[in-house]
């Protein structure tokens, strides 16, 4: 019995070493992350702001604006891509806390909602929109909108292709071409403006769209892949920091998804690859917020 019992207690020794270690690994893990992506910039993907729609893609208007109140409050400044592209490709100095604020599809709720609020908060926004909805369906933008967001200075417009087409399932070269060349002709055009960032209906790109990006005239794509945008990034593969969730979104959630990005994407990434082999159980395992 007494046998039984050092032998207990010696299991458990072991265990709680096994434990300790582990733990300490994964702190150590995660600071080296934090460190590591330390020149990272937060770019944050949002599509709608409402309080009527309960999608996964919309985010409550006064949720957006706790938001960015927490960005104001704290010290971010909201830059645009050019400028990010500025500092890293030209030296430009970049403000303290840097971050984008992107906004897809060009919803006309980011011009009720989104708009009033980032100009309270003094901050400024990116929407990329999809050039053949503006003007032909309600839930759009207009492009007297869109113009009159770009001309206070608040919001920058880019694009999101012509039609919301997912690149890599396009039949022909032509039509890829077309998506992303005409998107930034009709920009330009309407909006007297040199459209030079796109992003990727779905996230969705390959070898092919990132060349017909470039010869379409972009300098930069951004992606739905969670992380922060780095220097040492392919420019036509820039990360982002998703934020959805209409009722199951919270502020908790919001600040892990921006302080923690270099933690949280990779077991984000590592998350998808699981689910995708079919590993469901072990996926759900993951906490990412
Ligand atoms: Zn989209």
């Amino acid at each position: 019995m007494q046998k039984d019992v050092s032998l207990l207690k010696a299991l458990f020794k072991q265990l709680s070493l096994a434990v300790a270690v582990i733990f300490l690994l994964l702190v150590a893990v995660c600071i080296y992350q934090m460190h590591a992506h330390a020149d990272g910039v937060p770019v944050l993907n949002y599509h709608q702001i409402n309080d009527k729609d309960e999608n996964s893609l919309t985010i409550h208007t006064d949720q957006f604006e706790a938001e960015m109140k927490y960005l104001a409050d704290n010290g971010y400044h909201a830059i645009t891509p050019e400028e990010l592209l500025d500092a890293w490709d030209n030296g430009k100095a970049l403000p303290e806390k840097p971050i984008i604020i992107t906004f897809d599809d060009g919803y006309a709720d980011n011009y009720k909602n989104a708009y009033p609020i980032l100009k309270k908060y003094n901050l400024k926004g990116t929407i990329f929109i999809v050039t053949d909805y503006l003007n032909t369906y309600p839930n759009y933008l207009t492009w007297s909108m869109a113009s009159e967001m770009l001309d206070s200075g608040v919001i920058n417009i880019e694009s999101h292709t012509l039609s919301h087409s997912e690149l890599d399932k396009l039949e022909t070269r032509e039509e890829l071409d077309k998506q992303l060349r005409d998107s930034k002709l009709a920009i330009d055009w309407h909006l007297h403006k040199k459209a030079a960032f796109i992003a990727y209906p779905c996230g969705s790109f390959n070898k092919d769209i990132e060349e017909s990006t470039l010869a379409a005239g972009y300098k930069g794509a951004f992606t739905v892949h969670y992380g922060l945008a780095e220097p040492t990034q392919n420019r036509l593969q820039l990360d982002r920091v998703p934020i959805f969730g209409s009722n199951t979104h919270t502020m908790l959630r919001f600040k892990l998804r921006l302080l923690y990005a270099p933690i949280f994407g990779p077991l984000d990434e590592l998350q998808r690859n699981l689910r995708n082999n079919g590993h469901d159980f072990l996926a759900r395992l993951l906490m990412v917020p």
